[in-house]
């Protein structure tokens, strides 16, 4: 789980240019796959067969991750750029970048600028060229790039890193794809692309896979950092069933089947109302004929900063809750 999680939240996939990150999930879980396959927007599916072959379990976790794109090159050289989904500008400035041919850069912003008035507008990448031809040999208008910290072990059991929003579930989604005995039902391990511009991706994938449960994986807020509004999820207090957040009212079918494994099998687990915020719970809730629609959320301190926190706690507890859904299905409707 280390080696996916390193490799993952390292990849270069922001909305939009996910396909290298596909390729290599693909090859990781090919041999633990019935069939692999991507659509034509770029989700990779990833199919094992259930043991009754009845009813279709979509699991979801999203490639891609909040980034830039190139906008304008000035004749010094700088790089201006525009936002791909919802940066947090005060949270990317003065952080090394990483462009998707390789090119590094910092991000940073124009001289003058109080605290208060930082947003994109306001910012570009210095690659070190001394001329917009010297820039132009390395960017061109329309790369996309990201930021690029390291990921570092904090204290005993919890990690900071880039993008774990929502590398985090795609490894925690091949996690359990490698790990889990037969299915119960039909499983397609979904890893979608375009979630952070509006959901793009997951809805034709639902919409073409037709599933009856769908699971969304994907980070949440906790209410644990100095200053975040009152939110009972908090670090190191295990799976978050997620119950609603701004985009969708989760299936009942689905919270009570998370909770009766999570208590079956003494998996810590914690509720999830979050405020402000959607993922890809939702449009697979609402694509084609609707499926009962729910997700299993990682706790996460600063979400959408290239410093988000987790507790590998929280992860083995979801890792413990997803494989449970996926070899003893969602039985609450029965
Ligand atoms: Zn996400």
């Amino acid at each position: 789980m280390k080696d996916l999680m390193e490799k993952y939240t390292r990849a270069f996939s922001v909305s939009g240019r996910e396909a290298s990150l596909a390729a290599q999930i693909a090859e990781d879980l090919r041999p633990f796959a019935d069939s692999v396959s991507t659509d034509a927007m770029g989700n990779l599916i990833v199919l094992k067969k259930g043991k009754d072959g009845g009813k279709k379990l979509m699991l979801a976790a999203h490639m891609d991750e909040i980034g830039f794109i190139a906008t304008f090159i000035e004749d010094s050289g700088y790089i201006r750029v525009s936002n791909i989904g919802g940066i947090n500008a005060v949270a990317s400035a003065y952080h090394k970048v990483v462009f998707e041919n390789g090119t590094t850069g910092v991000l940073v912003v124009e001289s003058g600028t109080a605290f208060g008035d930082v947003a994109v507008k306001k910012m570009y990448v210095d690659i070190g060229a001394r001329s917009k031809k010297e820039a132009e040999r390395k960017v061109k208008v329309g790369d996309c790039l990201a930021v690029a910290p390291e990921l570092t072990k904090l204290g005993a059991s919890r990690y900071a890193a880039k993008a774990f929003d929502d590398r985090l579930a795609c490894a925690l989604l091949a996690e359990v794809a490698r790990t889990c005995a037969e299915p119960a039902c039909d499983t397609y391990f979904v890893f979608t692309v375009q979630e952070e511009v509006g959901c793009r991706g997951s809805k034709p994938a639902a919409y073409a896979i037709a599933p009856d449960y769908a699971i969304a994986v994907d980070v949440t807020n906790t209410g644990d950092m100095i200053g975040a509004p009152p939110m009972t999820v908090k670090l190191g207090g295990g799976a978050a069933i997620k119950i609603k957040d701004a985009s969708v009212l989760c299936s009942k079918v689905i919270v009570d089947g998370l909770t009766a494994l999570a208590e079956a099998d003494k998996i810590p687990y914690q509720y999830e109302i979050l405020v402000a915020g959607g993922t890809d719970t939702s449009s697979m809730q609402t694509a084609g004929a609707g499926a009962h629609a729910g997700a299993v959320s990682i706790p996460t301190r600063y979400v959408h900063s290239p410093v988000e926190v987790v507790d590998a706690k929280d992860l083995d507890a979801c890792v413990k809750l997803l494989r449970a859904a996926v070899e003893r299905g969602i039985n609450a409707e029965k």
